[in-house]
C-alpha cells in the first residue's frame, strides 16, 4: 500500500480511533501517529499496544504539522477539541471524524472555526462493539463495513478523496450522503434501537422480581438487549446530539407501540397478526444474518 498520510494526529485514542489507527498501521498507510487523551495511563497503554507511536499533552501539539487530523472523542467533546486545534490546522489540513451524529459536527466546527475548513470531511463508521477504550480496538474493526462520509459544501474533493481512499484501504466501503440525511438514517437504524434497548432494560430492572426475569432471560431477551451494554456516556451524547431525528423516529415508534397495545388488548388477533407478518415481511427481506 502507498503511504498516504505522513504525520496523523489521533485525537481520542478509545475502540474507534483505536482500531482505525491499528488498521492504518498494518496497511502501511501513514509514518507516524501522534495520539491525545485525556488520560495519560490510556495513551501509554496505546503506545505499548503499538497502537500510536507517540502521544502528545494537548491537543494544540498532536495536531501541529499532521496532514490528517482524525477526531474520534465522545459527542460532548468536539467543540472543545475543535477550539484547541484552531490557528494550528491550516485551512487545507485533512480532518475527519467518525462522530456517530454528523449535523452537530458540523455545526460546532461551523461555532469555533467560523468558515469550515475545506480539509475537513465528516465520517461516521458503521461499526463498532459495545466495548470501549484502547484495548478493546482492533485492526480489522472496518473490514466490509460502511463508513459514512457527509462533506460540507466547501470540503475539497481532494479531502474527500483522500478520506475515502483511508477508509476503503482499512477494509471499508465508502458511502457518501448529506449530513441531514445522515442523521434521520441512523436515528432510525442506531440511535432508537439502542433507546428502545436501554430503556426495556431499564424498566425490567426496576421492577420488584427483576433477578428473575434477569436469570431466566432467554435468547431473544439477550439479543435485543446486548446493546444496552453499550458506554452510557458515549449514547447519552448521541441523544443530545441527534435530538430532532431521534425524537421524530421515537414518536412514531410510539403510534406503532400504541396501536399495538390497542390491539392485544382488545384481543384482536387479526390486527396483532397483521403487525407481526409486516414486520417479519420487512425484515426478512432486507436484512441477511
Ligand atoms: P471510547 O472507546 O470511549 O474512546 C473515546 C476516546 O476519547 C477515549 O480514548 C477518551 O480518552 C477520549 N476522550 C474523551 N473525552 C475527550 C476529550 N475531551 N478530549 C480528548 N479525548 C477525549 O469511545 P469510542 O467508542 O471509540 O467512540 C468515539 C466516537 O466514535 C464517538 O463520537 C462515537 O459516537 C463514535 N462511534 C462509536 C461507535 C461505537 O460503536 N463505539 C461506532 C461509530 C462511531 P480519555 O477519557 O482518556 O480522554
Amino acid at each position: 500500500m502507498t503511504v498516504l498520510f505522513r504525520r496523523v494526529a489521533l485525537i481520542g485514542v478509545g475502540l474507534i480511533g483505536g482500531s482505525l489507527a491499528r488498521g492504518l498501521k498494518k496497511q502501511g498507510l501513514c509514518a507516524s501517529i501522534t495520539g491525545y487523551g485525556r488520560s495519560e495511563n490510556e495513551l501509554k497503554k496505546a503506545v505499548e499496544l503499538g497502537v500510536i507511536d507517540q502521544f502528545a499533552s494537548s491537543v494544540r501539539d498532536a495536531v501541529k504539522n499532521a496532514d490528517l487530523v482524525v477526531v474520534a472523542v465522545p459527542m460532548s467533546a468536539f467543540e472543545s477539541v475543535f477550539s484547541d486545534m484552531q490557528g494550528v490546522v491550516a485551512d487545507d489540513t485533512i480532518i475527519t471524524d467518525v462522530g456517530s451524529a454528523k449535523e452537530s459536527v458540523i455545526a460546532a466546527a461551523k461555532s469555533v472555526f467560523g468558515e469550515l475548513p475545506t480539509g475537513l470531511v465528516p465520517g461516521h463508521p458503521i461499526a463498532g462493539t459495545e466495548k470501549s477504550g484502547v484495548e478493546a480496538s482492533f485492526d480489522s474493526l472496518f473490514e466490509n463495513r460502511r463508513v459514512i462520509l457527509t462533506p460540507t459544501q466547501v470540503s475539497s474533493k481532494n479531502a474527500v478523496d483522500l478520506v475515502g481512499d483511508m477508509w476503503r484501504a482499512v477494509g471499508a466501503e465508502v458511502v457518501l450522503m448529506a449530513p441531514d440525511h445522515h442523521d434521520h438514517v441512523l436515528a432510525a437504524t442506531s440511535h432508537l434501537p439502542h433507546v428502545l434497548a436501554f430503556s426495556l432494560v431499564e424498566t425490567l430492572g426496576e421492577m420488584h422480581e427483576s433477578s428473575e426475569i434477569f436469570r431466566y432471560a432467554a435468547g431473544g431477551f439477550r439479543d435485543f438487549t446486548r446493546i444496552a451494554s453499550s458506554d452510557p456516556t458515549m449514547w447519552r451524547d448521541i441523544c443530545v446530539s441527534n435530538k430532532d431525528a431521534i425524537l421524530t423516529v421515537l414518536k412514531k415508534y410510539e403510534r406503532h407501540l400504541k396501536a399495538l397495545e390497542l390491539a392485544i388488548e382488545a384481543q384482536d388477533s387479526e390486527a396483532i397478526n397483521q403487525i407481526f407478518v409486516r414486520a417479519k415481511k420487512a425484515r426478512d427481506e432486507n436484512i441477511v444474518d
